[in-house]
């Protein structure tokens, strides 16, 4: 009996993934009869002071014009404190569902914050700078590692096509850095597999595989802001989160080129932008891969994403030494960088080679 309850829970798999996800211009405006539908009538907005001004007023007038209860808090930074605070606010005054409403830092701090308290959470975003938008991964400062952890998965995404064109375009190249980097990373998983027998999700692998090869092919439309360039985008970032809640881990879309990132984070931290880091980390890691790296360079290059230190603003030493510590950030994830171990010599050719210093 205990055998066969050992076998079920093996088998058993589960996928959390958002009811409902609207993509297009304006589609700010159908938020408060999204909370309807799914019945909440009491909303906590989890925003920024910028962000307040961009999406923040409109929301909470949109909320009241259906009858929906609203009030916000604001968040500056994504310390495990400040959700801390979040969740004391969303405990009071019968809150039925949180809406982080800004980039990642007010994204994930809602996010977590509803995993805790067990409330629903609804993603809106106001920049497309990388995939935690639709992900149950929260990426919080704080914690004892310096990549995500498990949230909640978003009940709602509503991801105004309007509000993404009007953010600044570095946001937007960030966000095509980090799905490009897919390529990397899912041949980082099909490594673990050959080499380690790890676990391959194939749904999942793939989905984040097309998602960047969708965000190459379209980079001149992407890089013009046209309707289906901005939407290949958008539809690549939900793509990618769904990836993860399929896989139950971040594990088709962070590998090697996230690891760079992550060690970029600890020793040069708030230079760059995620997506910006993986974007230069994934052209590295496709030359290791013995991917076609030139490809991966050129459509970063297309959409003006960083291709070099100098463009991430991060000197080369940093650049070195990130690449050096990159697989002890999360030692246990398999990545081409377990395969092969740079040090610092072959960590500058590497680095050389693809010119990025
Ligand atoms: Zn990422």
């Amino acid at each position: 009996m205990t055998d066969q309850i050992n076998s079920i829970s093996r088998a058993y798999h589960r996928i959390d993934l958002p009811r409902i996800v609207v993509i297009g211009d304006g589609v700010i405006n159908g938020l408060g009869g999204i909370c309807t539908e799914l019945g909440y009538s009491n909303a906590l907005i989890v925003t920024g002071n910028n962000t307040l001004k961009i999406a923040g007023e409109k929301v909470q007038n949109i909320l009241e014009k259906s009858a929906i209860l609203s009030r916000h808090i604001f968040v500056s930074d994504a310390q495990l404190e400040t959700v801390g605070r979040v969740m004391e606010e969303a405990k009071k005054d019968e809150t039925e569902v949180l809406v982080g409403v800004g980039g990642g830092r007010n994204i994930d701090v809602a996010k977590l914050a509803a995993a805790k308290t067990g409330l629903p959470f609804i993603s809106v975003p106001t920049v497309a700078s990388h995939d935690g938008i639709a992900s149950n991964l929260a990426s919080i400062k704080g914690m004892e590692r310096p990549y995500t952890m498990k949230a909640a998965s978003p009940v709602a995404v509503v991801m105004d096509s309007k509000i993404i064109l009007e953010s600044p375009y570095r946001y937007t190249a960030s966000g095509c850095g980090d799905i490009i980097s897919k390529a990397t990373e899912v041949a980082d998983w099909k490594l673990a597999h050959k080499e380690k027998n790890e676990y391959y999700g194939g749904y999942s692998g793939s989905l984040a595989l097309m998602s960047s090869e969708l965000v190459m092919e379209n980079v001149e439309e992407i890089c013009n802001l046209t309707e289906n360039g901005i939407r290949t985008l958008l539809e690549a970032l939900i793509s990618c989160g769904v990836a993860m809640s399929i896989a139950g881990s971040s594990r088709p879309c962070s590998g090697s080129a996230h690891l760079f990132s992550h060690a970029l984070d600890l020793i040069a931290p708030q230079l760059a932008l995620h997506g910006e880091q993986c974007g230069v980390g994934s052209i590295m890691m496709a030359k290791l891969h013995g991917l076609d790296w030139e490809k991966i360079r050129s459509c970063l290059k297309t959409l003006n994403a960083p291709i070099t230190a100098k463009d991430l603003k991060i000197d080369r030493e940093l650049i070195i030494k990130a690449l050096v510590i990159a697989q002890s950030v999360r030692p246990e994830r398999y990545t081409i960088l377990s395969k092969i171990t740079l040090n610092e010599n072959s960590a500058e050719e590497l680095a050389e080679e693809c010119d990025v210093i």
